[in-house]
């Protein structure tokens, strides 16, 4: 009897297919995707890909926004439940009417928004690109960001942008208290805190940077601290220790868990190549809407 990694092995091969993973699903589906990273690396890697098949292991935006990037590649997204949250707190009508009882104002939205929404936005960012996107538009436009407040209000602390600012937030970051942050730091005094910039502004002042997972994994990476508290969602634990062994991770109390990032399992990546599931159907010119926005951001 084949291993379940054997199977993904052999499969691949047989549909020439490549698979992409988001720093936050589990430990093992990390370990056979092609290629791992946060939100921004994960577009970039879609649009270059260039594979037939592109088996998508995070949240549904991410998948359509890989076939949005990569839109002659059938890709598939093995577990169609697994969705995010945050995305579905800003529906597409809601955004549309914003649009038209405010026709000047430029709407940014945060790549964790549905398709339909990217379609009706002017540019898109990533929490490793948002300071970039908000410091690109003009100083006399008034600004939406949809959907996710934390990071709105984060960034506009940062670059000093009033923003309006949806009522959006991730229930996985939102839920880390600033109080669980101080009490870690001052358990281990000598260790730098990251966080991700989906906390609330009160955890971010709490940590040393507030960083995108992509941002974090570099800084980890050059920096010569030993031991590091990470105020994220803990899959990317995962890829910390493995890729530092010399160095200790300690993640906030309670665990930052997303459940459905933990959905992709090594056995639905299996169903999906083996019955070609879920493809990610979308609208041509629902496409061709939502890429621009997308395009303008990573043209920044
Ligand atoms: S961690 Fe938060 S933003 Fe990311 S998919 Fe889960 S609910 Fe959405």
């Amino acid at each position: 009897m084949k291993s379940l990694e054997e199977q993904i092995v052999e499969l691949k091969k047989k549909r020439n297919a490549v698979i992409l993973a988001h720093n936050y699903v589990r430990s093992d589906v990390q370990d056979v995707a092609d290629f791992v990273g946060d939100s921004l690396e994960l577009s970039i890697k879609a649009k270059n890909a260039g594979a037939p098949v592109i088996v998508f292991c995070g949240v549904s935006f991410m998948a359509e926004t890989a076939k949005i990037l990569s839109p002659a590649s059938t890709v598939l997204h093995p577990v169609p439940s697994a969705g995010c949250p945050m995305a579905d707190m800003a529906p597409d009508e809601a955004v549309r009417q914003y649009r038209r009882e405010h026709p000047d104002a430029v709407i940014i939205a945060y790549v964790n928004s549905t398709a339909a929404v990217k379609a009706e936005v002017d540019i898109c960012c990533t929490s490793a690109n948002a300071e970039k996107v908000v410091r690109s538009i003009p100083a006399d436009k008034h600004i939406l960001f949809v959907p996710d407040q934390n990071l709105g209000a984060n960034v506009s602390r940062m670059t000093g942008r009033k923003m309006e600012l949806w009522p959006g937030f991730c229930p996985t970051h939102n839920r880390i208290m600033p109080e669980d942050a101080k009490k870690i730091r001052e358990a281990h005094p000598n260790a730098i805190m990251l966080v991700h910039p989906e906390c609330t502004p009160s955890v971010v002042d709490v940590a040393d940077h507030a960083l995108s997972t992509g941002g974090m994994l570099k800084f980890v990476r050059e920096s010569d601290a030993k031991q590091f508290i990470i105020g994220t969602e803990c899959g990317i634990l995962h890829r910390m220790r493995k890729d530092n062994p010399d160095k200790e991770f300690i993640s906030l109390q309670p665990i930052p868990l997303c459940p459905n990032m933990k959905k992709l399992s090594l056995e639905s990546i299996v169903d999906s190549l083996e019955n070609m599931q879920y493809e990610i159907q979308l609208d041509a010119a629902l496409m061709d809407r939502a890429r621009g926005p997308i395009e303008r951001m990573l043209a920044i």
